[in-house]
């Protein structure tokens, strides 16, 4: 289809104002096309030839408005390393309308009345990384949101320097957060919060609708799906950074990339934002901080739900959680997730942890090997690593299984690092050959080999900051 005969939806217009702010997006200077999604698109039924058109760069830049669309800002609140703060909103975020379940917004497209001290710009740096992350994930089974498109612009945005501004246009099944709901509830407006609970349960938990106790059901449902998310992150190694409530997706989502990282060696402890000096949000501490965050959104749920019935769902967060990674990290090592691993599992961890082994290296060669020296020249201690995997290969493990649990390329900071420096200089070959790469992260790349072995020594686990 052509982008002008689509047809979105702003269903979230229904409500009254106090959810969102109506505002047009304010277009970038100049604006060009970096990178266009075929695969998002195809899902859309975009036509590819529309992705190179003059039009698609008017729709990421705000100045296209597509049929039934009415561009919106949403209004949420949320705790932010664990204070709560009453007011954030979408800042820098726009939302366009829906696309057969796909919320469209760009990030990145202006002020709105949520922009509190920021400019409502986004910078090409973390565009590039918001937009190839999302892929990723999507690619290796994660849920996430996605993206369509990126565009930069001459446009300068003021951060620790001046920098070139971009804008991202996402995709969701939902743009609703854990902060969402409490913004409502510590506002003390209960009828509006059922309002917002209505709307999610049709929209992200239909199943539900018409049932008795249906909040409860749907509280269980997002019990399990933050629990299974964050045994997805575990068994990839990834680390979101920014786990505020308001970056919490009702849905069950990874969404708003900021300083991610994925893991470069195994390391439990790791920290990848840099304003996070006590690593509240460490890579081990995730699922804990998912649980938290899932205690805070109880609490802004409890007008519509029994607080005695609403905890005893919540203490089956762990059970979600340690059933979903012990299946994926069974995959992982290709083992049969119905007997008990756990053990063996922990054995391992503790191993690479103390050798610093590339977490996706090693389990990649692990479905590879020939020879255990393949295995072992990993590690700084043979002799530990060779007596899990004495216990280990009386398992008979599945190679085929493994193969496809194991991607060769996982995205990143330094591969990210090396297209955003390219792109700054004005070469976008490697964003989008790094987007092909994302998309098919089980694939044999032969020009991008490098990409398959340890991070450089120079560029491990390396610390963003929070400025994007
Ligand atoms: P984040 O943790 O990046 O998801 O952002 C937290 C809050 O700050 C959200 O309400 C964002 O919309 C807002 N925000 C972040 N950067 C900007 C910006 N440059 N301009 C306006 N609002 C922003
Ligand atoms: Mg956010």
């Amino acid at each position: 289809m052509k982008l002008k005969q689509l047809q979105l939806k702003t269903d979230y217009l229904n409500f009254d104002e106090e959810f969102f702010h109506k505002v047009a997006p304010t277009p970038l200077k100049k604006p060009f096309l970096i990178s266009a999604n075929e695969a998002l698109a195809e899902c859309l039924h975009i036509s590819k030839e529309e992705l190179q058109s003059e039009e698609f760069i008017d729709l990421i830049n705000g100045t296209l408005k597509l049929e039934g669309s009415e561009p919106f800002a949403m209004c949420y609140a949320g705790h932010q390393f664990g204070y709560y703060v009453p007011r954030l909103g979408d800042g820098r975020a726009i939302n366009l309308g829906e696309l057969d379940g796909w919320h469209l917004q760009l990030k990145g497209s202006g002020l709105t009345r949520y922009s509190r001290q920021g400019d409502g710009r986004a910078v090409l740096r973390s565009s590039i990384r918001e937009y190839l992350m999302s892929e990723a994930m999507h690619a290796l089974g994660v849920p996430t949101s996605r993206a369509l498109g990126l565009i930069g612009s001459d446009e300068n945005v003021a951060r620790e320097r001046w920098e070139k501004g971009a804008i991202v246009l996402r995709a969701s099944k939902s743009w609703v957060r854990f902060g969402s709901f409490e913004y409502f509830y510590y506002k003390k407006k209960y009828d509006k919060l059922q309002l917002l609970a209505d709307y999610v349960l049709k929209q992200s938990y239909s199943e539900f609708v018409g049932r008795e106790n249906c909040y409860l059901l749907m509280f269980e449902e997002i019990v399990k799906r933050t629990a299974e998310l964050m045994a997805h992150w575990q068994s990839v190694g990834f680390s979101h950074g920014v786990m505020n409530t308001d970056n919490m997706s009702i849905a069950g989502l990874t969404i708003d990339y900021g300083p991610y990282s994925f893991l470069d060696d195994y390391d439990f402890d790791f920290i990848c934002n840099h304003t996070d000096a006590e690593g509240r949000y460490s890579f081990g501490n995730q699922p804990n901080i998912g649980y938290w965050n899932l205690m805070m959104l109880l609490t802004a749920l409890s007008p519509l739900i029994n607080s005695d019935k609403g905890k005893e769902i919540l203490e089956t967060y762990s059970t979600f959680f340690v059933q979903k990674y012990h299946a994926l990290m069974c995959a992982k090592l290709g083992l049969d997730s119905s007997k008990e691993y756990s053990k063996l599992i922990q054995w391992l961890l503790n191993i690479m942890q103390n050798d610093a082994v590339d977490y996706t290296l090693f389990y990649r060669t692990l479905g590879e090997y020939e020879t255990r020296d393949e295995i072992t020249q990993l590690f700084i201690s043979r002799t530990r690593i060779n007596e899990w995997l004495d216990v280990y290969e009386k398992e008979l493990p599945s190679k085929e299984t493994m193969q496809k649990a194991n991607p060769r390329y996982v995205l990143k900071n330094y591969m990210l690092q090396e297209a955003i420096e390219k792109a700054q200089d004005g070469d976008f070959s490697l964003v989008n050959e790094l987007l092909h790469v994302a998309q098919n992260p089980f694939d044999e790349h032969p020009e991008l080999t490098r990409y398959t072995k340890a991070t450089p020594h120079q560029f491990k686990a390396l610390k963003l900051s929070c400025s994007s």
